[in-house]
């Protein structure tokens, strides 16, 4: 082992002993040591500035080092941390939770809060699992039809519902569940809306519906999966499909929630309701780890009358008390301000920042929607190649796969947004 160097921006023992995600211990991508981080800058240790173009993976929707946030976490601290939920309640889960509701679907009445966003899928799972069970007396109506390109997480059946491709079926194989998957929508955001795009989803829920719990997926912009954004009529047609066949409906809004695609949350775009609904990431603004699942009295109470007679889960630190008051201030912060607004302008700064890039030799695509601004590339992106030219050009943004994405703090202003895309711009050239 060798001595920590705290000024080293690559620090070795790090490199040697910390694992991050998706990383080989053998050939580790390099990581760069942050020192501090505010408004939509992230500092180096050796005080290279750079304008963030991630948010976090979606979470820092306020930027970093909110004061208002931080002194809730700071006056939180003084009266608890933390206590157990089993049995005991507290003000700040019970004042989000109204939050919440007053924002929610309107169907939505029950609120279940969990760790992270892979959990909430794994509870909205169980949830549509047992609420399944209990309606049908069934056992066998206990699987799952998704989408491709949809990304859920990383636990077990959050994996079985990510796309089989770009997903994690191939480092798992069988030990996955085997879940039905159907095309991803085949229409695009803004395309004129085509009928057809229902028949691959429709003659599966036709077939298996005797088998299948719930329809799970991201609701118009799947995410880490492909950074796709479709035609919110597919989820209308989506949800009459699923009271035909009397199969559940679960949106994953953990990346979609909170904003950044412009609403509120994403079924806006639709105006159709899930049975179920999944958010994180934004909900705690990038401060520390929290999900919640949403769902209908009707839901809650099927799984009530189940045989089970209670939803099977309950996590250590639910309901925390501290997430909680971060939420609680996040959220007062989104209603204190003209977000539509806030997001109309980030939309049109986005399309027209981006719109040198879509005539770069090797790009395939770009599109915007919200706060999100996805550049396609025709081949995967080096991630270490391009990560060290953001950093040169005083910028993070990280690729995944062929897209070049940027999703920024919504703070972010006028000046930081124009550096942020021109040096993306910039490196998209280089690589192309
Ligand atoms: N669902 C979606 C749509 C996501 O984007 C993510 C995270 N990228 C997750 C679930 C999993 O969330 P977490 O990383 O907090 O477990």
């Amino acid at each position: 082992m060798k001595e920590n160097n705290a000024t080293d921006l690559h620090d070795t023992w790090d490199r040697e002993h910390l694992w991050h995600p998706y990383t080989s211990t053998i050939d580790p991508l390099p990581t760069y040591k942050v020192k501090s981080a505010s408004g939509a800058k992230i500092i180096l240790t050796d005080g290279t500035e750079l304008i963030d173009g991630m948010s976090s993976w979606w979470a820092c929707i306020h930027g970093y080092n909110n004061e208002a946030i931080n002194n809730a976490v700071k006056c939180q601290l003084n009266s608890m941390s933390h206590v157990m939920f089993g049995g005991l309640t507290h003000e700040p889960a019970i004042e989000l939770g109204k939050m919440l509701l007053e924002v929610a679907p309107p169907d939505m009445n029950n609120i279940f809060y969990a760790d992270s966003g892979s959990v909430a899928v794994e509870v909205a799972m169980k949830m549509a699992v047992q609420a399944s069970i209990s309606r049908t007396g069934s056992h066998e109506k206990t699987n799952f039809v998704t989408i491709r390109s949809g990304y859920h997480g990383d636990t077990w059946n959050a994996m079985s519902v990510c796309d089989p491709v770009t997903g994690m079926h191939g480092a798992f194989g069988s030990a996955l569940p085997i879940r039905f998957f159907v095309d991803s929508p085949s229409v695009k955001y803004g395309e004129e809306w085509n009928p057809e795009a229902m028949n691959q989803l429709e003659e599966t829920l036709k077939l298996h519906h005797a088998e299948i719990a719930a329809l799970i997926l991201e609701p118009v912009v799947q995410g880490a999966g492909g950074m796709k954004f479709y035609h919110p009529q597919y989820l209308v047609e989506a949800r009459k499909l699923c009271d035909k066949y009397g199969v559940y409906l679960i949106f994953d809004e953990i990346a979609t929630g909170f904003w950044r695609t412009g609403k509120m949350f994403a079924w806006e775009h639709a105006g159709v309701q899930p049975d179920i609904m999944c958010i994180g990431k934004g909900l705690t603004a990038g401060y520390m780890t929290m999900s919640a699942v949403l769902t209908t009295k009707e839901v809650a109470d099927t799984i009530s009358r189940g045989e089970a007679g209670v939803l099977m889960h309950g996590p250590t630190f639910m309901g925390n008390p501290l997430a909680c008051a971060v939420a609680i201030e996040s959220l007062k912060q989104l209603q204190s301000k003209d977000m539509a607004s806030i997001l109309g302008k980030l939309e049109t700064s986005l399309k027209r920042l981006l719109e040198p890039a879509s005539g770069i030799q090797g790009v395939r695509d770009v599109r915007v929607l919200g706060s999100i601004g996805v550049i396609e590339m025709d081949s995967p992106v080096n991630v270490g190649e391009f990560q060290k030219m953001c950093v040169e050009k005083g910028i993070w943004v990280r690729p995944f796969g062929r897209n070049v994405y940027v999703m920024p703090p919504y703070i972010i202003t006028d000046e930081e947004l124009t550096k942020l895309i021109n040096a993306t711009i910039e490196i998209v050239k280089c690589i192309a």
